[in-house]
């Protein structure tokens, strides 16, 4: 089959590789029919998560049908629509049964690996580094699903692909943000990034009842996107992010932060910046915290930061002081895609919300690599491309 395969930073191939097998009683083999380009993809593709290896096909936002089940797989059949959530979940363990999926106990086949490194695994993924299982991912023809019987969201015919594929990463990683942020009537949420993870938060939060949600950038036609959502915006390469934050909000602050951006943030006018590059660059720190400096001075005290943004390692320079005396509340990680994918579905046939307007591009999977390209530099007034095996 063909697919999309990490050949080293900044080198994504479109290659032959062997088709998947089913190898466990629980799997299921799925062949896709969109897969999606993640922001998380992009750390990959720059290089910056590590232990990935030559060879590993990528992507974790994908959807198909059902072309095979193993004996133990009873809830899932030939011919069944599923989209794949990207966490992989064996939905009886300790942490499955409290609904924390993104840390499965089980499904990390690279356990002992993960441990060194944090502490404990957290959950198999799709098309990520070899710390989260090395599990090939969906950006390919064909796709082996581990725990089939609870990895996956069986969607209605009546819908079409663009609107549920994000039922499988960025539509509950917006939505579990927002959730994060126990927002209140009287909120001010601020989401610090327009990328499809920002727009997927504007958007929940609002949903959930905030008063206010401002977004922060600097691409124009993602501010616009966002402020077609509702979002008030600020463009950072224009105006002071911490000025523009507290006139919005008389000098408080906002009441609960997000952070859509993550360990590559940029900043087009500040020391902190560059001092984080020079550092990244000779392996002193692995992740840009320039976002989590950004929340932690501007936050309301008492308020809350959710961390949807990815982190791989460590950071350097965060005023903890700050974040201490101010009271505030930190929420993060990966999503636990399973939680919200039933109430959110129901939103899509109900019509509250259309995730498709996020997608810019839809090509075949073969332009994939170039795309990848379009997405990271933003060209071409990229947000969100769909790819077709
Ligand atoms: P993206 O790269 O398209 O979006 C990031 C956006 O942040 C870009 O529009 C960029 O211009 C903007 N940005 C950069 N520096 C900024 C700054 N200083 N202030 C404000 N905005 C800034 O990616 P995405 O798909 O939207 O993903 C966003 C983040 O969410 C990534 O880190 C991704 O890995 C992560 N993610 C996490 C999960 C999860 O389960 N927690 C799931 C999906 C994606
Ligand atoms: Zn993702």
């Amino acid at each position: 089959m063909k697919a999309l395969c990490w050949q080293g930073k900044h080198d994504i191939r479109y290659e032959t590789v062997p088709d998947p097998a089913i190898e466990h009683p629980r799997d299921a083999i799925v062949k896709v029919s969109s897969c999606a380009i993640c922001g998380s993809d992009l750390h990959l593709f720059d290089g910056f998560v590590p232990d990935m290896h030559h060879g590993d096909i990528m992507g974790h936002e994908f959807m198909g049908e059902v072309m095979e089940v193993g004996s133990d797989t009873t809830t899932l059949r030939v011919g069944d629509r599923v989209v794949v959530p990207f966490t992989i979940a064996c939905g009886e363990c300790y942490q499955c049964r409290r609904g924390n999926f993104s840390v499965c106990e089980r499904t990390n086949r690279n356990a002992e690996r993960a441990s060194k490194m944090f502490g404990h695994p957290t959950a198999g993924l799709f098309g990520y580094t070899h710390l989260t299982g090395g599990y090939a991912g969906g950006q390919a023809e064909y796709v082996r699903v581990p725990y089939a019987d609870t990895t996956h969201v069986r969607v209605p015919d009546g819908l079409s692909d663009e609107q549920v594929l994000f039922l499988g990463d960025i539509f509950p990683t917006g939505w579990q943000a927002a959730v994060q942020c126990e927002i209140e009537p009287t909120d001010t949420v601020a989401v610090w990034g327009a990328g499809p993870v920002g727009q997927m938060a504007v958007r929940s939060a609002l949903l959930q009842g905030a008063k206010r949600v401002i977004c922060i950038d600097n691409v124009p036609e993602r501010l616009d996107m966002a402020a077609q959502g509702g979002a008030v915006t600020i463009n950072f390469d224009q105006e002071s992010v911490l000025d523009w934050l507290g006139d919005l909000t008389d000098g408080k602050g906002p009441d609960k932060c997000i952070d859509a951006v993550g360990l590559e943030a940029h900043a087009s006018r500040s020391l902190d910046s560059m001092y984080d590059r020079a550092k990244q660059a000779v392996g002193a720190e692995t992740d840009r915290p320039h976002v989590l400096r950004e929340m932690i001075y501007v936050c309301r005290p008492g308020g809350i930061l959710s961390i949807p943004g990815v982190y791989g390692g460590v950071v350097d320079k965060i005023p903890f002081g700050a974040s201490m005396n101010k009271g505030l509340t930190w929420r993060m990680g990966q999503t636990h895609v399973r939680r919200w994918t039933d109430e959110l579905l129901g939103m899509i046939v109900e019509g509250k919300i259309d995730p498709s307007f996020v997608i810019t591009h839809t090509v075949p999977l073969e332009e994939g690599p170039g795309m990848y390209k379009t997405f990271r530099d933003k060209k071409d007034g990229c947000i969100k491309v769909v790819m077709k095996p």
